[in-house]
């Protein structure tokens, strides 16, 4: 950041008064431009034991295959916006059950949720940022053809729930070059 977004004045970092962290802070008019993480919201779309995936036409990771999700946006909820990504993506109205896997990335500052849906009926076509929408079973999944470990993670865990019949809800912290940590 290098000039502000409220009067347009150069940008320094400092420690502000009583904090204990660099900030982004403007030299005229004195705004601190705090930085937090951005959430990603998504859904894991199933109907009749099928997952509905999108092939992503942008970048990063363009040609890939995705769950629908995306950066939550000013005044919804999250269930709102994994929603309206698997509308924009896919163009499939899903009914939003429950949060299925949360996962921590530090490293990137982001947080993904992912939310168990139900797709009521196969209607889909791929929205503007994708290539295709189709529905896989757990044998077709392009597994070396997707998009983020987020997505891979949350379908090898939803594979395996299915044999129990139960869904559990998990917490997982991605590092960039260590293996998965699922926290208890
Ligand atoms: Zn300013």
């Amino acid at each position: 950041m290098n000039y502000c977004s409220h009067c347009g004045g150069e940008i320094t970092t400092v420690i502000p008064e009583g904090d204990n962290r660099l900030r982004y802070v403007c030299t005229q008019c004195s705004t601190i431009h705090y930085q937090n993480p951005k959430i990603v919201a998504g859904c894991l779309p199933v109907y009749q034991n099928q997952i509905l995936l999108c092939q992503r036409a942008i970048h990063p990771r363009a040609g890939y295959w995705t769950l629908p999700a995306g950066f939550m946006e000013l005044n919804e909820t999250t269930q709102q916006a994994a929603a309206r990504e698997t509308w924009e993506e896919a163009c499939a109205t899903v009914e939003i059950d429950k949060l299925y896997t949360l996962f921590n990335l530090p490293h990137i500052n982001q947080v993904y949720l992912i939310f168990l849906a139900q797709l009521p009926q196969p209607i889909f076509s791929p929205g503007e940022e994708s290539l295709s929408a189709e529905l896989f079973t757990e044998e077709t999944i392009p597994w070396d053809n997707l998009a983020f470990p987020t997505i891979t993670k949350t379908l090898q865990y939803y594979f395996s729930d299915l044999k129990q019949q139960q869904f559990t809800f998990r917490t997982i912290d991605i590092a960039p070059h260590a293996s998965y940590q699922q926290v208890k």
